[in-house]
């Protein structure tokens, strides 16, 4: 795993991480999910495992639950090693794709699951129900059923009910993927809002860019069973430290080519189809070196100023998206370029010529 953002990943020397993962592995019989995972996750914070269906977002996640059992390493809670704690024992909010709640029992009894099962006195859980709905903004649901609630509002229960009993860890597992759009994006909100309230660490599975660059403090990118990438979320959309990460979060473009020259600050590529780039880096490249150029689409603009690299193709395609278009653009590279920009003037169509640019630092070399 590239090593950059690991270091900033560790808590202040002193502080006890509210889960650390120590090289675990997850098998299921011979098939290995995940592999040597180490990450280690401050209170408070709001982490989120981010990859493609079947990297093992969910291994990891049901792993710290006890749902399923590490086949090596150790995963540690508030610093105490839980591998042998059974389920019921981990103070554990849980919140599910598919909400999970008892479809028999009243709204007020779904919240106050876990504080009845905790033997929590009964007017203490009258009054932490209260707060809970409250706080997810459903006061007075109480003697409902979850039938006579919207999808949405059915998550906010399980969100109560997985936080009613301030447990150390929220997990959740796509809690948002049954949701349409709309209500998408207010529960992002929302959730985070209340993750921010309560100061409970959460750990949040998606595999939606989106979700993960606008919600979390640190993401992890996982890809076959491991870390690709740990970082704050404008680090691994910035600096993608792999072209899988480059391209997982945001379809960059990517350039193979090699280095022409050395510049002071960075260098001078050839990419496989001819065109010339001056760009900065901070790595330290040699003449011939084989590279991957990745520009991100909304770095490119079209009509070019002073001091960018430029690039002359015919515009293959066009979405207009109100307010910003994307073009695809054969600029006689491998493949065609996508540039996501904000519309001025008048938009180009379908086989017009086009002139894009980019500045030497918006790019990353890989
Ligand atoms: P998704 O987004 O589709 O849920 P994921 O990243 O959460 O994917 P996991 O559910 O953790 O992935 O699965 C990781 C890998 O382990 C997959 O290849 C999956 O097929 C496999 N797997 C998961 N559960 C089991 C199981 N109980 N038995 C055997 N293989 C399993």
């Amino acid at each position: 795993m590239p090593d950059s953002s690991e270091n900033q990943s560790r808590p202040a020397a002193g502080t006890t991480p509210a889960v650390e993962f120590l090289n675990v592995e997850v098998s299921y019989g011979k098939f290995v999910a995940v592999h040597d995972f180490s990450l280690t996750i401050e209170k408070g914070s709001f982490v989120t495992l981010l990859g493609p269906s079947g990297c093992g977002k969910t291994t990891l996640l049901r792993s710290i639950a006890g749902l399923v059992d590490i086949t090596r390493g150790q995963i540690s809670i508030g610093g105490r090693r839980i591998d042998d704690v059974p389920i019921y024992r981990r103070n554990i909010g849980l919140v599910f794709q598919n909400y999970a709640l008892f479809p028999h029992k009243s709204i007020f009894d779904n919240v106050a699951f876990g504080l009845k099962y905790r033997n929590v006195p009964k007017a203490e859980i009258a009054s932490r129900v209260t707060r809970a709905l409250e706080m997810v903004r459903l006061p007075g649901s109480e003697k409902k059923l979850p039938s006579q609630l919207s999808g949405g509002q059915q998550q906010r229960i399980a969100l109560a009910r997985a936080i009613v009993f301030e447990p150390e860890v929220l997990l959740l597992d796509e809690p948002l993927s049954a949701l349409d759009a709309n209500m998408r994006e207010e529960m992002r909100v929302e959730i985070k809002k209340i993750q921010k309230q309560t100061g409970i660490t959460a750990i949040f599975v998606t595999h939606d860019q989106e979700e993960a660059l606008s919600m979390s403090d640190r993401i992890v990118v996982m890809n076959a069973g491991g870390a690709e990438q740990i970082g704050t979320p404008q680090e691994v959309y910035d600096r993608p430290a792999t072209p899988f990460v480059a391209d997982f979060l945001g379809k960059a473009n990517m350039l193979p080519g090699r280095v022409s020259a050395l510049r002071t600050g960075g260098v001078s590529v050839i990419l496989s189809g001819g065109h010339a780039l001056d760009l900065d880096t901070p790595r330290t490249l040699a003449v011939g070196d084989a590279v991957t150029v990745v520009v991100r689409p909304q770095m490119l603009t079209v009509r070019p100023g002073p001091g960018a690299n430029r690039l002359q193709g015919k515009v293959t395609s066009t979405s207009y998206l109100g307010g910003r278009i994307i073009y695809e653009v054969d600029i006689g590279e491998a493949a065609p370029l996508r540039v996501n920009t904000a519309i001025s003037g008048q938009m180009a169509a379908e086989g017009d010529s086009i002139e894009l640019g980019f500045a030497p630092s918006d790019c990353v070399i890989l």
